[in-house]
This record gives C-alpha cells, structure tokens and sequence, in this order.
C-alpha cells in the first residue's frame, strides 16, 4: 500500500494540483491518507503533531488542511484556532476529523472556524467527497462579479465583502453561503435547499451544520449596532432579508 513519494516531480507538474496539509499523529492512517488523496490527484504534505502543522502551513501554503483534533504537543482545536486569528491563513479551508462521537465537539470545531468535520471512523470515499466539495467551495470566490443587497457589497472580482464600507472577513463556506443569499436575495431557504445550494448534493451533511454556519456568517455580516439581514424563518429557514423590508 505504501506509495514511493514522487520527489521528481517538477513544480510545473505540480501547478494546478491543490495541496492538502494532513495533520495526523497515527502514522498508518497518514499513510492511508495520502496513498487515497495522490490517487485523487492532490499533492500531500504531512504534519504529525500541532506545532508542526503550523510550520507546514506557513511553508507548504496548502490549499486545505484536514485536521486531527487529538495531537501531540498542540491539540487540532488549537491549531483551528491560530490558524484562523491569523491573517494569512483566515480563510484557509480546514477539515476537522475527530474521533469523538459527541455532537457537541463537532458543532464546537465549526464554531472555532472548522469549515467542516468528519468522524473517525469513516468511509475514505465520503471524505475525498468532503475535501472536493470545500475546495469547489473555496474556488467558487473566483466567478466574477457584483453583488449587492442594500449596504452588502459582494466583489466576486477581488473575492471582498464590505457591509457600509467595513470589510468582512468570511470562511470559504460562509462566502458561498451569503453568495448565494445574495443571488436570491428576500427568498426564503430551507436547510435541505442550502445544502444542495451551497456544499452539492454529492455529500452528506447535517442540517445542524447549515444552523453552525449561519450563526458564523451573521456574526460576520452584523455589526454591533447594525442590523441582522439574515432572517431565520420558523421551522422553514432563512433568508437574506432585513426584518422592516
Ligand atoms: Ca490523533
């Protein structure tokens, strides 16, 4: 199973293949890992412990992380939590694995700015279905455009989102998350709609996950003193909406 690393690779080849950091402390699952992401056509790198990962994402810039939550040295939790205080890696796609089965620690990693958790053990095709979905996601910023709902401004262009000339700094899943609001701004959507919307069909995620997010997305879009444009409909969903329109 275990696959020679291709060091000849020139970096030419490697352009356009995204990387994805795995950070993992069990040796045979790394290995397991990055024999099914090469066969996917990622690039991998490896980290073994938290302090590592850290390293390695400064080095390597990965275009996703997928993250074990019990490390050595650095808990995967902490790890979420300094990667996104920092700038440079604010927006960094990260998958959270976990091997607790309590909901409350899955809600908690999106909560510290996990894009999305899977728990061990899983089924190694649902997460490459995982990982491809959040990179599509993370790419989607790159369509060009214009959108605007009242003082919201969405410049697809430069990937920016300003509410009153304030820039808000949104993770790949709540961007796409208010893109779409912003495509169909004042209808109402429910969590099954956002879902298919915005991760795909392909994947299966809790409806929870779409309640984490938006908690997430309006934290980011209102300000202290301004209005909550995200109007939580009843037993139906949500909507980009101001309360008084
Ligand atoms: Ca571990």
């Amino acid at each position: 199973m275990l696959q020679p690393m291709q060091l000849s690779a020139r970096p030419a080849e490697q352009a356009g293949r995204p990387t994805v950091l795995v950070v993992e402390d069990e040796a045979a699952l790394l290995t397991l890992l990055r024999y099914n992401l090469e066969k996917q056509g990622f690039r991998v790198e490896e980290a073994a412990d938290g302090q590592e990962a850290l390293l390695r994402v400064a080095e390597a810039r990965p275009d996703l992380v997928l993250l074990d939550w019990m490390l050595p040295s650095l808990s995967g939790i902490e790890v979420c939590r300094q990667l996104r205080r920092r700038p440079a890696t604010r927006d960094l796609p990260i998958i959270m694995v976990t091997a607790r089965t309590e909901d409350q620690d899955a809600v908690r990693a999106l909560d510290l700015g996990a894009d999305d958790y899977i728990t061990k053990p899983f089924i190694m095709e649902a997460l490459m279905a995982r990982i491809r979905a959040l990179l599509r996601r993370a790419a989607s910023v790159t369509s060009k455009g214009r959108l605007e709902y009242r003082d919201l401004v969405m410049d697809q262009d430069a990937h920016r989102v300003t509410r009153n000339g304030r820039a808000l700094h949104l993770g790949p899943t709540e961007y796409r998350l208010l893109e779409f609001f912003l495509q169909h701004p004042g209808r109402v959507f429910s969590r099954e709609q956002l879902l298919d919307g915005v991760w795909g069909r392909d994947i299966h995620v809790e409806s929870r996950t779409v309640d984490v997010h938006i908690r997430r997305l309006r934290k980011a879009v209102n300000g202290d003193t301004e209005q909550d444009l995200i109007r939580t409909v009843r037993s139906a969903g949500y909507a980009l909406d101001a309360e008084d329109s």
